[in-house]
């Protein structure tokens, strides 16, 4: 069975690390448009211009512009046998587009890393990333060349309202999935490799539901 695989958390959870483990694992993509957005902007596209200001202000960007960009992601040939998407859906308007999108392949497993409020404001606040390649310091340690910096959307005032627009527009995702019989919760306040075993067995017993139930969405 492929793994699509959603994962739901607040900023500052550490969905990056993690999705990034589990798709080298897997052999899988692991798809973030946050990262995505980020690229945008960087090479000055159309959409990357027209995300900057929103991303700097810890808004979010249209349903229509991300709900076009993952269509087109999980068409390509590469996320057929199964994706990690990090930071998409964000709202429920995006989560009803990505069931639409993903209707005939195995079910979206769905798991939620819950940290409290108050470790987020701290984690977020000391988030630093490569001023090269934007990718995190854990994940990049510079590797690009280029200087570690405290990402643009990182200061506090900016970290509040990431937070606020977060309770107020993907929480409610949480409702949205949790009566599936794939959808699992896990510890999101433990060190990162008792995290990442905590999803493994997440996955993985959210893979037997399935194929118990022969569950389709
Ligand atoms: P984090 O990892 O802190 O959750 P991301 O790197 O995923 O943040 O996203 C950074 C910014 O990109 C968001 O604050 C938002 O402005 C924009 N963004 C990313 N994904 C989406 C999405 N699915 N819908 C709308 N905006 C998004």
């Amino acid at each position: 069975m492929a793994l699509n695989l959603v994962m739901l958390g607040p900023p500052g959870a550490g969905k990056g690390t993690q999705a990034e483990q589990i798709a080298k694992a897997r052999g899988i993509p692991k798809i973030s448009t946050g990262d995505i957005l980020r690229a945008a902007v960087h090479n000055g596209t159309e959409i990357g211009e027209r995300a900057n200001d929103i991303m700097a202000r810890g808004d979010l960007v249209s349903d229509d512009v991300m709900i076009g960009i993952i269509r087109e992601r999980l068409g390509q040939k590469d996320a057929d046998k199964g994706f990690i998407l990090d930071g998409f859906p964000r709202t429920v308007a995006q989560a009803a587009a990505l069931d639409e999108i993903v209707k005939g392949r195995d079910p979206l497993v769905v798991v939620e890393i819950v940290v409290p409020e108050s470790e987020l404001e701290r984690r977020l606040s000391m988030r630093m990333v490569c001023d090269s390649c934007g990718a995190t310091a854990d994940a990049a340690a510079g590797k690009a060349g280029g200087r570690l910096v405290q990402r643009s959307d990182d200061n506090d005032r900016v970290v509040l309202e990431r937070l606020k627009v977060y309770h107020q527009r993907t929480q409610p995702l949480v409702e949205y999935y949790q009566m599936r019989p794939t959808f699992r919760s896990v510890n999101g306040l433990q060190p990162p490799d008792r995290v990442a075993a905590d999803l493994i067995a997440a996955i993985e017993s959210a893979g037997r539901g399935v194929a118990a139930k022969g569950v389709r969405p």
